[in-house]
């Protein structure tokens, strides 16, 4: 499959892209994930992008497409593809639509998760994070908590909560998303690739999505 995922932070993308990997074994292209593991390595993509990100901003358009750029022309991605929080903004749009067009890609569709607020809130709030770059497990601390020493069931190592998911960055992420990245839901629309699913569980979600491919 060929496909965008658009939600706000917090609608369940991560979760819904890994479980849409195992179905065809198209790749999952988180670009919050390369650009979490840049800061990690301290890498100058992820000293540029840092400070963006621990407060909640957008990371500027022109790093993110130089990375996209690359990671799409990569082999692994000829199995087909399933973009995690990108595009974020009209421009990364309008450069994303130009690019596929160069490497004569065309999407299924543009598959936009709706969640209600109040449940985006309790889900990012109660996220906790395994800091092995190599892991990154998610948990939640009611539904899907770590060990009891806050430590990851898979690798041992600590779950933390992210820098950008304390109150302020959350408030911030999400009037980001409203003002630069909800607009991409009438851009799609107008593109004739817009499907909307009304997103509470991703199983459920995931189960619509896979219907609807092979509509
Ligand atoms: P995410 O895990 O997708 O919520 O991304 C975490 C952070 O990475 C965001 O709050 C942004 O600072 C940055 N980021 C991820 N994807 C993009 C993108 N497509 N454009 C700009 N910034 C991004």
């Amino acid at each position: 499959m060929r496909m965008i995922l658009l939600g706000a932070p917090g609608a369940g993308k991560g979760t819904i892209a890994k479980l849409l990997t195992e179905y065809d074994g198209s790749v999952q292209i988180s670009t919050g994930d390369i650009l979490r593991s840049a800061v990690k390595e301290g890498t100058p993509l992820g000293k540029k992008a840092k400070e963006y990100m621990d407060r909640g901003d957008l990371v500027p358009d022109a790093l993110i497409m130089d990375i996209m750029e690359a990671r799409l022309k990569e082999p692994d991605c000829q199995k087909g593809f399933i973009l995690d929080g990108f595009p974020r903004t009209i421009p990364q749009a309008e450069e994303l639509k130009k690019l596929l067009e160069k490497l004569g890609i065309f999407l299924n569709f543009v598959a936009n998760l709706d969640v209600p607020r109040e449940v985006i809130l309790d889900r990012l709030t109660t996220r906790r994070t395994c800091c092995n770059p190599a892991c990154q497990a998610i948990y939640n601390v009611k539904s899907n908590p770590p060990k009891e020493d806050g430590t990851c069931t898979l690798c041992n190592h600590q779950t933390i909560q992210r820098d950008d998911e304390t109150e302020e960055a959350i408030n911030n992420r999400l009037e980001t998303y409203n003002s630069k990245t909800a607009p991409l839901i009438g851009y799609y629309e107008k593109e004739g690739l817009l499907k909307t699913f009304l997103s509470l569980s991703s199983k459920d979600t995931v189960a619509e999505i896979k219907k609807a491919l092979s509509a």
